[in-house]
């Protein structure tokens, strides 16, 4: 037993977290600036952060991540790290030649209080930033938020490249939140079907799931150019999928250069996925295209096939806000009972939100904004449950507890996929249930006595 002390009592704690639900803010700011073509993340602080945030997304994506820091050394961290900043600019133009420099902060620099867009100016002056590259920056304070809040700060300073021109683009800027690039290439797929123009903002799809080709780029082939992220400004709107990830860089846009935004959950599961295609179809002013309907008609034909296997199933879920409210959905339209949820993300909004959704379900959930894994494996030892959904580190209590887990989130150490296979829209709705399914019948399969294993379920 992996995790044989947690105790079966809970003790309310406020100054201790025990196995975090999250992770720190740069990771965010570095896996959105992944999402602009020709960026390189820079990390402003000591090189120990840069290497673990780079690591960490290096293990999930499983694809080499470049970025830079300012390396602080002594000198740095008690004088401010400006001159580190000037000089890194220089060398990273010089050398690596980028279109974009995204800078985020750390603990570290936070904490002394350097000051970003003064450095920026500084650098301008004296001519360090080259004719037509960009400089970008996110304020990420590890001390406050997660990974999530890092995200959406640098999504924000992205939608601030917006140069608008005053002619509408007859585009709708899509900010898709903190998905695999899988993902990302799955919305395009649609809004394409659905004959919908759009700016996807960040896009991953061909920078962290591209193909060994044998041949090194420095700057693979996809990401959002620059000349997109400056024409969002002219677009029609923005749709942006998620509350913690999206939504303050569409109210930006929408408050400083009046591009309306509406804000959506991220399309997971069958009715978050009809609320998407819905305002797809709305703004296009189209009907939805057959091809759709029938994805859509699948995932609902598999979910009434397999009704009896998800029926009543208690479940336990991990992860991010965004993620979660749509999971949650999704689990509650096939009549499973997601009892425990934990992020590690702070928000009473989540919690209220998890409760409405589960309202009519008989049963009181537990569910906690700012938790901890060592809180969600407490209520599982309680109330035990049929299934997990989370990521990696879900798996010292499923194997402690022998509990089916299915892995989906953020981060995924140790298995492969996830940069492939979209779990988005209905297609992606169809994968999810194939994988819960899959974890949900093994346990039958290797449970039932002899008399009563079935060659066909
Ligand atoms: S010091 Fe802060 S920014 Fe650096 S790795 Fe730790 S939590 Fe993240």
């Amino acid at each position: 037993m992996l995790l044989r002390h947690t105790p079966l009592e809970i003790t309310e704690r406020t100054a201790l977290t025990i196995n975090p639900a999250k992770t720190c803010q740069p990771i965010g700011a570095m896996y959105a600036a992944l999402g602009i073509h020709g960026c390189l993340p820079h990390s402003h602080g000591s090189q120990g952060c840069c290497a673990y945030h780079r690591s960490t997304l290096t293990r999930h994506y499983k694809e080499p991540i470049s970025a830079s820091t300012s390396s602080f050394t002594e000198g740095a961290s008690v004088f401010g790290g400006q001159a580190n900043m000037l000089q890194a600019i220089n060398n990273i133009f010089t050398v690596y030649e980028p279109e974009v420099i995204a800078i985020h902060t750390t603990c570290l620099s936070e904490t002394i209080g350097d000051d970003l867009p003064q450095i920026k100016k500084k650098a301008i002056a004296e001519g360090s930033i080259p004719k037509g590259k960009y400089v970008i920056s996110a304020s990420t304070p590890s001390f406050v938020g997660s990974h999530v809040t890092g995200f959406s700060n640098m999504v924000t300073a992205m939608a601030m490249m917006a140069e608008p021109t005053g002619k509408k683009n007859g585009k709708v800027n899509i900010i898709p939140g903190w998905v695999e690039p899988s993902d990302m290439e799955e919305i395009k797929r649609m809004t394409g079907l659905i004959g919908v123009k759009t700016i996807l903002f960040p896009d991953t799809s061909g920078v962290l799931n591209g193909p060994l080709s044998g041949e090194y780029k420095m700057f693979p082939a996809g990401g959002t150019t620059v000349a997109e992220l400056q024409s969002c400004g002219d677009s029609m709107g923005t749709l942006a999928l998620g509350e913690w990830c999206s939504a303050d860089a569409a109210r930006e846009l929408d408050s400083k250069f009046k591009v309306p935004c509406s804000v959506l959950d991220m399309p997971f599961g069958l009715m978050a996925t009809d609320r998407f295609v819905d305002a797809l179809r709305t703004i296009a002013g189209v009907s939805i295209p057959e091809e759709i309907v029938t994805e859509r008609g699948q995932l609902v034909d598999m979910i009434s096939d397999m009704h009896q296997y998800l029926y009543g199933k208690k479940v336990a879920l991990v992860g991010d806000p965004d993620q979660l409210i749509a999971m949650t959905e999704f689990l509650v339209s096939m009549d499973m009972k997601p009892i425990h949820v934990v992020t590690g993300t702070p928000g009473k909004k989540f919690e209220k939100r998890i409760k409405e959704l589960t309202k009519d379900m008989g049963y009181e959930v537990n569910v906690r904004a700012k938790g901890d894994m060592f809180l969600l494996h407490q209520w599982i030892k309680n109330e035990p449950v049929d299934l997990i959904i989370g990521n990696t580190y879900c798996k010292y209590i499923a194997k402690d507890e022998d509990i089916p887990y299915v892995r989906w989130g953020f981060p995924i150490l140790d298995r492969q996929g996830h940069q492939y296979f979209p779990t988005v829209g209905y297609k992606g709705g169809i994968r999810l249930l194939e994988k819960i399914l899959g974890v949900l019948l093994d346990r039958k399969d290797r449970d039932d006595p002899d008399e009563k294993f079935e060659l066909v379920l």
